[in-house]
């Protein structure tokens, strides 16, 4: 999977995070509207530095996202 952009930990800005998902299907992310059908799995890190956890959505789906919302 490749990214766009750096992730840094939004607590202390280190890059020092370890990748991976919490929970089970808690942390979906489904976006308000009828045109979405499934939610969009989202993926966690931990930062090494801190220990402050964080949750995004992978670019890959995020670029669907946005097309979905530009073509309303
Ligand atoms: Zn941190």
């Amino acid at each position: 999977m490749k990214f766009t952009r750096d992730l840094t930990c939004v607590s202390c800005g280190s890059k020092n995070l370890c990748y991976g998902y919490t929970g089970t299907t808690t942390n979906i992310f489904v976006p308000s509207g009828t045109f979405v059908v499934h939610g969009y799995r989202t993926r966690s890190y931990v930062c090494l530095d801190c220990g402050n956890i964080g949750q995004y959505i992978p670019e890959s789906k995020l670029e669907r996202l946005r097309q979905k919302f530009s073509s309303r």
